[in-house]
């Protein structure tokens, strides 16, 4: 199978989401766009994973009544809600016309005959193609060690390692977690985990959490 676009997204992630709603913005015509994303939902505000996503069920209610935000969970967080601008459901891509492959991975790239392979097998060709596959975490095996497929070691960068530390908060209240990572990240899935009533420790490289943002940075 083939199929055809004038611009093409590799990466359904936030600045996917942010693009789709600019490219409607200037006027894209239907057909034109396509999204193709590895993951399985439309894109969302990646930032709330470590934040409201993490928080007790009464906790993330209490919280989205008394200041008004969505709750914490999907279709609630869609970009662009993240900048007080529309909610992208899949509908919203739907009715702009906007083609949505999710669950799929982009394989290979032709640049030159401008030639996308699919997981599915599928080929798809663009006029202009736009490169937003983020980031990732890194894996244990990437540090020497093994055992990422264990159900008790949760990664946090999509929506499904959110909900498998959702998952895994529920079956072991009162039990000891470790972060590993003093980052931005590390900090609020730490913070995240105490509310949950975990023991927390963290274990990062450097004498303080979030080194990096030190204000002696700044000179
Ligand atoms: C838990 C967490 C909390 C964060 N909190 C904050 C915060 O508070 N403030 C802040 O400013 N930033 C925060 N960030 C960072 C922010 O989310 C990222 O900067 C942002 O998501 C980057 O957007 P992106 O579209 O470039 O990449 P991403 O949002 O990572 O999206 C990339 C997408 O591409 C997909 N993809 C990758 N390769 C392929 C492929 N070959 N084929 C198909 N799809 C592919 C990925 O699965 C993903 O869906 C946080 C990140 C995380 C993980």
């Amino acid at each position: 199978m083939e199929r055809s676009f004038v611009y093409v997204i590799i990466g359904g992630g936030v600045a996917a989401g942010y693009a789709a709603l600019e490219f409607t913005k200037k006027g894209v015509s239907h057909g034109e766009l396509c999204i193709i994303s590895d993951e399985s939902v439309a894109p969302y505000e990646r930032p709330a994973l470590s934040k409201g996503f993490l928080l007790p069920e009464g906790i993330r209610l209490e919280l989205s009544v008394a200041f008004s935000f969505p709750p914490a969970r999907l279709p609630g967080f869609h970009t662009c809600v993240g900048a007080n601008e529309e909610k992208l459901t899949p509908n919203w891509y739907k009715e702009h016309g906007i083609e949505l492959i999710l669950g799929t991975r982009v394989e290979s790239a032709d640049v030159r005959r401008k030639t996308l392979l699919t997981s599915t097998g599928e080929t798809i060709t663009y006029k202009f193609l736009i490169i937003a596959t983020g980031a990732r975490a890194t894996r244990l095996e990437e540090i020497g060690i093994t055992g990422s497929d264990a159900e008790n070691v949760c990664y946090l960068r999509d929506l499904a390692d959110a909900t498998k530390l959702v998952t895994m908060m529920g079956k072991c209240t009162g039990g000891n977690a470790i972060v590993i990572g003093g980052g931005y990240i590390g900090i609020e899935c730490a913070a995240s985990l105490v509310i949950n009533k975990m023991h927390v420790s963290m274990v990062f490289p450097g004498s303080y959490c979030s080194k990096h943002f030190q204000p002696s940075c700044l000179h």
